[in-house]
C-alpha cells in the first residue's frame, strides 16, 4: 500500500477540472485516476454550490452519498472524500492536456487532402490505390511511433475474392396476365457472392414473403407456411415496423438488424431460396435507387470462404419499387399488398409469376489488408480498446455529369482515417502511457460489405474477450463545431454514459440518430464488433452548429448526402470544410478511449440491446 497522501482541491479547481475525479464506478479504487492522491478535501462554500450542481459534475453514486450525507447533516464548509488507498499516482490527467493540444484541425486537414487526392484514385482494394493507402497508412504510423499491431507487421492479410459480374440486359417476365420484359439497371440491380461460372433464374417462381423476416423475439415469421425452396423471394426493404408507423411494432422507426438488406439475403439463403430480390423504397431503405445502381454489373469483393456454409442465395439484388409493382399488378394484386405486410398475421404468397434472366460471374482471389498499429498497455496489455476507421473507398467508376471518374471518398472515409491519425498522435503525446493496450486498426473493404472488419473480428488478432471496447468512426464534421454530438445505436453500451460525461464536461451534449430507421449502427465497421459481442460506440457529427441558424448542420448532412455520398464529387476543399468540429469529436473520442485504458471497468451492452447475450466474458 502505499503511504497516503492528502490533495486540497478549492471549487473552481473542481469545476474546471472534472477528470481529477473517479470514474463510474469510482468506488472500484483500480479506476481512480487521481493524480497522486489517496484522501482528498475539497473545501467550499456549501450556498455557492447547488446539490444539483454537484450531481452534475460528480454523478458517480459512491460520492453521492457521501455527499449527500454530509449535506443533510449540514456540513457546510468541508467535504471529505476518501479516495481508496491503492489509488495511484498517475499524471495521465496533465499528459491528457499534452495530448489534447496534439490534435490539429491542419495535421487532420492534410491527412485528408492527401488520402482523397486523385493521387489515392479512390482507395479501391486491390488497386494501385489500396497500394498507396496502406503505404501511407503504415508510414505514417510509424512515424506517429505506434508499434507495429500484429507481430511485427502493421498488415493483416484479408484474403478474399473480387467478384465481377455481368448481368444480362434484360429480365424476362411471364405472367398469366402476358410476358414482359424488365430493363437491367433502370428496373432491377443483380448480382451474386457465388463464384461459379454462370447463375441464372432459370423460369423460377417468385414468392412474396413481406419483409422476409424470421423474429422470435418480436412473434414475427414471414416465411411461415411458405415454400421457397429453389424459388425467388421478393421481399420489401426495412421492418413492419417503420411502414407501419407503430413503436410498439419491432422497434417502429428505429430500424433493427431485420430491416437491413443483408439480413435479407442472408435469411432467404437459410430458407433455401434460390434468389431474393428486395423492393427499394428511398425512405425506407435511407438511401435512392440510384446508390443501389452503383452495384449494376460490377465488382464486389467478398471474404474468401471457400469451404464454409453458402451466406447468401444464388441471386440477390434490388427491384425498384415502380418495377415491384408492375410485378405484383401482373399477379392480379393491387399496389396496396406491400402496404399490407407490415400487418401482425400477414400471409405472404406465390405470385404466379416466373422470371427468367442470367449472371456470368469471374472471380479472382486476392489479398487485401488491414492496418494496425498499438500502444501496449503498461499494466494490462492483454486488454484493448480498439479504433476503427475504413481507409477503403469506391475507387474509379462511372463518371459523373463532369466527367469526373475518381470517387475520391474525402468524407468517406479519408476524414476518419485521417481522424485515427491524429487520435494516435494524441494518444502518443501522453505523458503517461495507457495501462491497457490501444489499438490503431484501419480496416479494409467496407464499402463492398464491411469485409475487413468481418475478417478481423472473425480472426482476431487480440483476443475478442479481451476487446474492451470498439470506437468507430465513419465520416468526420466538416461544417465546424457543434454542442452536439450524434449517437448512432441509442441505447446499446455502457460506451454512451461514458461519452455524455465526457461531452458533458466540455459543456456539450448528447443527441440521437435522427433517421433511426436507415440502421446507422449496422452499417460500418463496429457492426461487426458488436456481432462477437464487443461493445462499440459509434457517433456522427451534430447538427447544432455553434454561431449558426437552427437547421444548417442538418441541412449540411442533407446535401451531402444527396449530392456527394459515393459520388465523384466527395471530395475535400482546404477553404470550405472547417474541421474544428472535427478536432472537437476527435478529442471527445479520445477522452472515452482514455478512460477506459486508464480504468479496469469493463463497459457492458444495455438490457435490450440485440447484442447482449453475445458477450460473455
Ligand atoms: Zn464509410
Amino acid at each position: 500500500m502505499r503511504k497516503p497522501t492528502i490533495k486540497i482541491c478549492r471549487r473552481k479547481e473542481w469545476l474546471t477540472t472534472p477528470s481529477y475525479w473517479c470514474r463510474p464506478g469510482g468506488n472500484d479504487p483500480q479506476s481512480c485516476v487521481l493524480p497522486g492522491a489517496t484522501l482528498i478535501l475539497f473545501i467550499l462554500p456549501r450556498k455557492t454550490i447547488p446539490v444539483n450542481k454537484l450531481w452534475l459534475i460528480l454523478n458517480y453514486h459512491f460520492y453521492k452519498t457521501i455527499l449527500m450525507q454530509l449535506l443533510l447533516r449540514g456540513a457546510g464548509l468541508a467535504f471529505i472524500l476518501i479516495s481508496l488507498a491503492s489509488c495511484k499516482n498517475n499524471t495521465s490527467v496533465a499528459g491528457g492536456d499534452a495530448a489534447l493540444a496534439a490534435f490539429s484541425a491542419d495535421g487532420l486537414g492534410k491527412h485528408i487532402a492527401t488520402l482523397s487526392s486523385d493521387d489515392f484514385l479512390g482507395r479501391k482494394p486491390f488497386t494501385a490505390g489500396e497500394t498507396k493507402s496502406i503505404a501511407y497508412l503504415q508510414q505514417q504510423f510509424a512515424a506517429v511511433g505506434l508499434e507495429p499491431g500484429n507481430g511485427s507487421s502493421f498488415l493483416q492479410e484479408v484474403p478474399m475474392v473480387n467478384i465481377t459480374t455481368t448481368a444480362a440486359p434484360t429480365m424476362q417476365v411471364q405472367s398469366a396476365k402476358g410476358n414482359f420484359d424488365l430493363k437491367g439497371l433502370d428496373d432491377y440491380v443483380i448480382w451474386t457472392d457465388k463464384t461459379d461460372t454462370t447463375v441464372s433464374f432459370s423460369n423460377d417462381e417468385v414468392v412474396f414473403a413481406g419483409y422476409g423476416v424470421v423474429a422470435p423475439e418480436y412473434n414475427w415469421n414471414d416465411y411461415a407456411g411458405l415454400d421457397v425452396k429453389g424459388k425467388i423471394v421478393l421481399v420489401l426493404v426495412n421492418d413492419p415496423g417503420f411502414n407501419a408507423g407503430d413503436s410498439t411494432l419491432f422497434k417502429g422507426k428505429t430500424m433493427t438488424y431485420y430491416g437491413r438488406w443483408t439480413y435479407k439475403f442472408e435469411e432467404a439463403a437459410r430458407q433455401g431460396a434460390k434468389g431474393c430480390l428486395i423492393v427499394h423504397n428511398t425512405i425506407a431503405a435511407a438511401y435512392p435507387f440510384k446508390v443501389v445502381q452503383n452495384n449494376w454489373n460490377t465488382s464486389r469483393l467478398h471474404l474468401d470462404e471457400r469451404g464454409k456454409d453458402k451466406k447468401y442465395s444464388d441471386v440477390i439484388g434490388w427491384i425498384s419499387g415502380e418495377a415491384a409493382k408492375k410485378l405484383v399488378i401482373a399477379a392480379g394484386f393491387d399496389t396496396t399488398l406491400f402496404a399490407r405486410a407490415d400487418k401482425p398475421g400477414f400471409k405472404g404468397m406465390p405470385l404466379n409469376i416466373k422470371l427468367n434472366t442470367t449472371i456470368k460471374v469471374k472471380a479472382q482471389y486476392n489479398k487485401s489488408y488491414n492496418v494496425i498499429g498499438k500502444i501496449k498497455g503498461t499494466k494490462y496489455p492483454d486488454e484493448t480498446i480498439i479504433y476503427t476507421a475504413h481507409w477503403d473507398h469506391l475507387g474509379i467508376g462511372a463518371p459523373d455529369a463532369k466527367g469526373d471518374s475518381i470517387y475520391n471518398g474525402a468524407l468517406d472515409n479519408a476524414s476518419a482515417t485521417a481522424g485515427l491519425l491524429e487520435l494516435a498522435h494524441g494518444f502518443k503525446k501522453m505523458d503517461t502511457l495507457p495501462e491497457r493496450t490501444i489499438i490503431f486498426l484501419s480496416v479494409t473493404a467496407e464499402e463492398q460489405g464491411l469485409w475487413g472488419s468481418a475478417y478481423y473480428a472473425q480472426n482476431p488478432v487480440y483476443p475478442i474477450a479481451k476487446t474492451v471496447a470498439n470506437i468507430n468512426m465513419d465520416g468526420l464534421n466538416w461544417y465546424g463545431k457543434t454542442k452536439d454530438v450524434i449517437v448512432l445505436g441509442k441505447g446499446q453500451s455502457d460506451l454512451e454514459d461514458i461519452l455524455n460525461e465526457e461531452a458533458t464536461k466540455t459543456g456539450r451534449y448528447l443527441a440521437f440518430d435522427t433517421h433511426p430507421e436507415a440502421g446507422y449502427y449496422y452499417r460500418s465497421d463496429h457492426f461487426n464488433f458488436a456481432k462477437v459481442g464487443v461493445p462499440a460506440l459509434y457517433i456522427s457529427s451534430g447538427t447544432d452548429v455553434i454561431g449558426k441558424e437552427k437547421g444548417f448542420g442538418q441541412k449540411q448532412v442533407d446535401d451531402y448526402t444527396k449530392l456527394n455520398y459515393h459520388r465523384p464529387s466527395d471530395e475535400y476543399n482546404g477553404t470550405t470544410w472547417k474541421l474544428d468540429g472535427a478536432i472537437d469529436d476527435l478529442q471527445l473520442l479520445f477522452k472515452v478511449g482514455r478512460r477506459l485504458a486508464f480504468g479496469h471497468t469493463w463497459p457492458a451492452w444495455k438490457d435490450g440491446s440485440e447484442f447482449k447475450a453475445i458477450r460473455k466474458l
